[in-house]
């Protein structure tokens, strides 16, 4: 089964380089040239991938990954920037993108991302678990579903990986470099505050008081530590 790929750029000669690249892979690709219409192709369709664009005309890509979250938490996206600032790689995870490329960029690095995160989609060990259960969580990771004391939780895709994760080895001492390495995969070298970011993005759907959290221990000086808090 072929893989549609929704990709939302307002460059011609990168969109042209990004379809022949994929569609040489197997992938279906659709275009949008503008963050409006990208959010059209979006709700019109159901696409396996984004490549979200982050400077695009009428509507930013910031804006298309915030927009897109409120309705489906789980599409994985991919967001391309020209900026290298430390800042829009954060406040683009922050915003709920699955991960980051920065132009120039190979279409062979792109596709190697994509696949990373497809493969973790389809056959993951989280997956492979049908049900997790920890003090008042309760998770289902096939169906990417997570409940405290009875309510959905809202959580992006990296939220509930994290979740799912941190959840599995309860009481282990888990550094956050290894935690970048098990949920994100690649080398985010040196940022490792995007661990921070996410977990205390968690710590905030459910935990009762962030400064006490009973779930998600910080160990001083080295990582994080999920604990059963009955
Ligand atoms: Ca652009």
């Amino acid at each position: 089964m072929n893989r549609t790929i929704l990709i939302v750029e307002d460059e011609p000669s990168i969109v042209t380089l990004l379809k022949y690249n994929l569609e040489q892979k197997g992938f279906l690709t659709d275009v949008a040239y503008n963050g409006e219409d990208g959010m059209e192709r979006f709700k019109e369709k159901e696409y396996d991938l984004i490549v979200l664009d982050l400077m695009l005309p009428k509507m930013d890509g910031m804006a298309v990954c915030k927009s897109i979250r409120k309705i489906n938490q789980q599409i994985p996206i991919i967001m391309l920037t020209a900026k290298d600032a430390e800042y829009d790689k954060i406040h683009g995870l922050e915003m709920g993108a699955d991960d980051y490329l920065t132009k120039p960029f190979s279409p062979k690095e792109l596709i190697a991302r994509i696949n990373a995160i497809l493969r973790r989609t389809d056959e993951t060990g989280i997956k492979q678990t049908s049900k997790l259960e920890l003090g008042k969580l309760v998770i289902y990771p096939q169906k990417f579903e997570a409940f405290l004391k009875g309510e959905l939780l809202e959580l992006t895709r990296k939220e509930f990986e994290l979740l799912v994760y941190l959840t599995q080895h309860k009481g282990e001492i888990l550094s956050r470099e290894q935690l970048l390495n098990s949920i994100w995969e690649f080398d985010f070298v040196g940022d490792s505050r995007i661990v921070d970011v996410q977990v205390s993005h968690l710590r905030d759907k459910i935990e009762e008081d962030t400064k006490k959290p009973l779930y998600i221990k910080t160990v001083r000086g080295f990582g994080y530590k999920m604990e059963d808090p009955t």
